[in-house]
């Protein structure tokens, strides 16, 4: 079911909206005010963001502004005025639609529909933008890694250690290439370093870090990426 969260501080608005939305068969949250709807975008799991442009607290322009730096969740600005301007703005603050008030519930809908026809075409177009391996897969244009169906948090270095094995797979690639490419030249650890993010990186890919099907250590050289056991033995 796709969730929506509306961001609007007139009551009436948000519930009338919130209702017509449910009937379509969405899953509806609301925020009454900029602020706690910030917090609710940032802790995310929403397929489609409604903001209103004048909102207490933060108003929807920062709201959308903040919320492009970090994710491409769908926004469709809400604005009360129907001059250009606004338009204009929504739309450059990374807005991927807006609908200007008053407006009935028909085209409200239609256009969240829309926009989630969308988004989702140019999904499948990004699709190129990941490499997948087995059940791991590295999403470049997001900064996300999942494995299976779990998001895993990752600090840059394993990342970027994970999106060079996802680069290379099948390859011995040896200590030095990997401190080089990950690394470039701020890395000022010792050889452990590597061995420690290695492992941080196998606790979180490996069925069982202990035996790593993914990370495999190439005696005398370093390590192997391979796709591991793709179907239970
Ligand atoms: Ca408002």
């Amino acid at each position: 079911m796709k969730k929506v969260l509306i961001v609007e501080d007139e009551r009436p608005m948000a519930e009338a909206i919130s209702f017509s939305l449910r009937k379509e068969g969405y899953e509806v949250d609301i925020a009454l005010d900029g602020e706690l709807g910030w917090e609710m975008c940032k802790n995310g799991g929403y397929d489609l963001i409604l903001l209103d442009l004048m909102l207490p607290k933060m108003d929807g322009m920062e709201i959308c502004r903040k919320l492009r730096q970090e994710s491409s969740t769908p926004i469709i600005m809400l604005t009360a005025k129907d001059s250009d301007l606004d338009k204009v703005l929504g739309l450059e603050m990374g807005a991927d639609d807006y609908i200007t008030k008053p407006f009935n519930m028909r085209e409200l809908t239609a256009r969240v529909k829309a926009v989630l026809r969308r988004v989702q075409a140019e999904g499948a177009a990004e699709a190129k933008g990941r490499l997948v391996i087995g059940n791991i897969v590295v999403n470049e244009e997001r900064h996300e890694v999942t494995v299976g169906s779990d998001v895993v948090d990752m600090p840059l270095m394993e990342y970027r250690l994970l999106e060079i094995f996802m680069k290379n797979p099948g390859k011995a690639l040896p200590r030095s290439y990997l401190i080089g490419q990950a690394w470039g030249g701020d890395f000022y650890g010792d050889t452990k370093t590597l061995d420690v993010h290695i492992r941080r990186l196998r606790e979180k890919i490996e069925e069982d870090p202990a035996k790593p099907e993914h990370i495999i250590t190439v005696r005398g050289v370093g390590y192997r990426f391979e796709a591991g056991r793709l179907t239970d033995e």
